[in-house]
């Protein structure tokens, strides 16, 4: 049987707009954030310019647009998403990055891209799961932006062991020539998606594939990134 949900995930109110999925204090509670630099979105003391450490090792994208640090409430939704099969949670955090990446875009921070990108799974993963998270973030993402997505540009062609055990230079050698970009995107702006982002090692990777394929500009976009 369809259930509709009109409750907010977090607090249980009742929501005037059903689709909406987070109340408004909720919102308010999770778009809280300290000063932090816009290219690597970690903390800093002055948000308009990049931090020390973006100047002395810029990551490849020009900027990155999250919600919030992935600490709880966040992260209980992000694992819900993930782990749990919830997929009607996708729209409401979408959602809450649509609204922080709006307020970036009215203030001239970010221009809009003409394509998001999603960070593929592996397809046994994918498999696994039975769908890609961040594809599920990505699919209304670029209905409301009116911008181009297919869940196909990206092709992940190894699996990586897990991250979380591996230094810097490990990860990064862990992620060399994993994926391979399946569509023309020269000349395009592009938005790079992930769910989290930690240490910005895949995304680091994927970044550098996209720029010798010759794209416009980039930009990266996450639910937390943590800080
Ligand atoms: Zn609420
Ligand atoms: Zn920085």
């Amino acid at each position: 049987m369809l259930t509709i949900i009109c409750q907010c995930w977090l607090c249980q109110q009742r929501l005037y707009h059903s689709w909406h999925g987070i109340c408004c204090y909720c919102r308010r509670h999770l778009l809280k954030l300290p000063p932090c630099c816009p290219r690597c979105g970690l903390p800093c003391t002055c948000p308009d310019l990049p931090c020390g450490r973006c100047l002395s090792e810029p990551p490849n994208w020009e900027s990155l647009t999250f919600v919030s640090d992935y600490a709880p409430p966040l992260s209980g939704l992000i694992k819900k998403l993930k782990f749990n099969g919830t997929t009607p949670l996708a729209p409401a955090l979408a959602r809450l990055l649509l609204l922080r990446w709006l307020d970036a875009f009215r203030h001239g921070k970010v221009i809009k891209p003409d394509r998001i990108i999603s960070v593929p799974l592996h397809r046994w993963r994918h498999w696994r799961r039975g769908y890609n998270q961040t594809d599920l973030l990505a699919q209304p993402l670029a209905r409301w932006l009116n911008c181009h997505y297919s869940n196909m540009t990206l092709q992940r062609i190894r699996a990586t062991p897990p991250q979380q055990k591996l230094n810097a230079t490990a990860r990064r050698e862990n992620m060399q020539g994993i994926f391979r970009c399946k569509e023309t995107i020269r000349g395009q702006h592009i938005a790079l998606l992930d769910d989290v982002v930690t240490t910005g090692s895949t995304l680091n990777e994927i970044a550098k594939l996209l720029w010798t394929e010759g794209i416009a500009s980039l930009q990266v976009w996450c639910i937390c990134r943590t800080l």
